[in-house]
């Protein structure tokens, strides 16, 4: 099937991937609040749950809607629901991807919304990569995309360099100084841990890779 026929996204792939990136976080729940427990306040995890848990209660509604508002939707429900730093900034990255929707969505234009999305996190939060931040792993990931979909590299081997990617931007962070956030108090003192949102992060991209993969396509 060519990708025409086959969009990289709609919106019953996006409810599916939203549906696995919630389980996945559910599942490294205590993992992901203990980094947060040694350089922020704990709470990120739970923060996500409670975002993903509402979009999660608005997926009938999200099947019935195109991409960009669906994703506009999604948006809207994490900054009402998630708060914390991480709130506000990944509707920020949901919004932008929202608002480069083409269709049909080409693995290019889905690499084009990443890239957009991410660039406007950046500017919301005022940082990039090296900061101890989600962006070392979704900068990367939104320029390996962006490569990969130049290249016309076939699906299954982008899912796995965007794995493979999103790991080292997450391990990366480990010997990194925060230098925005809650982490950045400590100083030296945040090096040596993994930044939670960078992990939590990788955890989602992760799940979506799993739902986007061609095998996993519903029959
Ligand atoms: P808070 O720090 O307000 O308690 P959370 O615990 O929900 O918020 O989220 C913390 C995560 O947010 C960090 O692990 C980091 O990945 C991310 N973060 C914090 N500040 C920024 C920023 N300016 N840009 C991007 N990500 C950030
Ligand atoms: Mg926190």
């Amino acid at each position: 099937m060519n990708t025409a026929m086959n969009p990289v996204m709609n919106s019953a792939t996006l409810v599916r991937a939203l549906s696995a990136a919630h389980a996945a976080v559910l599942e490294h729940k205590d993992e992901i609040a203990a980094l947060d427990q040694a350089i922020g306040d704990g709470d990120h995890v739970f923060n996500l749950l409670r975002g993903l848990e509402a979009v999660m209660l608005e997926k009938e509604a999200l099947l019935g809607q195109d991409l960009a508002p669906a994703l506009k939707s999604v948006a809207k429900k994490l900054l009402e629901s998630v708060g914390g730093s991480a709130g506000p900034l990944l509707a920020s990255l949901v919004l932008g991807m929202a608002k480069a929707v083409r269709e049909p969505i080409t693995p290019l234009v889905f690499a084009g919304m990443v890239e957009n999305g991410v660039q406007a996190m950046s500017l919301r939060g005022k940082a990039s990569v090296g900061e101890k931040t989600m962006l070392d792993v979704l900068i990367p990931v939104a320029e390996c995309l962006n490569e990969l979909a130049q290249e016309g590299a076939p699906l299954e081997v982008s899912l796995e360099r965007v794995r493979h990617t999103a790991q080292e931007g997450m391990r990366s962070t480990e010997e990194m100084i925060a230098t925005k956030g809650r982490a950045a108090f400590l100083g030296e003192r945040s090096r040596g841990v993994i930044d939670p949102g960078a992990r939590s992060s990788q955890i989602m991209i992760e799940a979506i890779c799993g739902v986007l993969a061609p095998s996993a396509a519903p029959a």
